[in-house]
């Protein structure tokens, strides 16, 4: 899962960027709200973090508008120092999905994250599903055919991204814009040797049918078929 923070507060940015890293999302920082709006306009994030008074052209609110203007629907947690109903419904008029109060507990972001990043069909349950491969987003757990799986932070968030997009086919390009951020040394190889991880984990030591494909020239796609 790959999150665009928009924060001008360096040590506030910094903290949730390393909170984030550790829980296995790829996170980017913006601190202005002209950086944060061409970022997210590339629409590669699953989440965006938006501080609400920022330096630059646009304050927060503008930033949610432009954003919902230009179609780009990903779900925003609007951050703020202010705490009144009027604000509260100004931030989400201005299509924000969330609204959180400074100072706030970093698992209350995480919860929220965690909330607003469910589709649709996975509302009532954490635990997404292909053939006898589980991953649960709550409590990181992957198993086959009940066997639990140990994975890195990086390939946890590469299984779950294909997980989430499962039977579809994702280019390597798709896959580093969702899954690495824009700091990561990516070289030629590194889906490659990622897909390869986790095929040693996930497909090699089960009788199960594979559940990643190599699409030649075009990809990787997850599924049981
Ligand atoms: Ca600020």
């Amino acid at each position: 899962m790959r999150v665009l923070i928009i924060e001008d507060e360096h040590k506030i940015a910094a903290a949730l960027k390393r909170g984030l890293d550790r829980e296995g999302y790829a996170t980017d920082l913006a601190y202005n709200s002209d950086d944060g709006l061409d970022a997210a306009l590339s629409g590669d994030y699953e989440l965006i973090v938006l501080d609400r008074m920022l330096p630059g052209s646009l304050e927060g609110l503008e930033v949610c508008q432009q954003l919902r203007t230009n179609k780009i629907h990903t779900p925003i947690i609007m951050l703020t120092a202010k705490d009144n109903i009027n604000d509260r419904v100004a931030g989400l008029n201005a299509g924000a999905d969330d609204y959180l109060v400074k100072p706030f507990a970093f698992e209350e972001l995480v919860a929220r994250m965690r909330a607003l990043m469910r589709r649709p069909g996975e509302a009532l349950t954490t635990v997404l599903t292909a053939g006898d491969l589980t991953l649960n987003t709550t409590t990181y757990e992957v198993r086959r055919d009940g066997k639990l799986i140990t994975l890195s932070n990086k390939e946890f968030t590469l299984l779950h991204y294909l997980m989430r997009h499962q039977n579809q086919v994702l280019s390597k390009n798709n896959i580093i814009a969702h899954v690495w951020d824009f700091d990561a040394d990516i070289l030629d190889n590194t889906v490659e040797v990622y897909i390869g991880y986790l095929r040693n984990k996930i497909d090699k030591p089960f009788k199960s049918p594979s559940l990643i494909h190599t699409i030649r020239g075009f990809g990787y796609r997850l599924g049981a078929e």
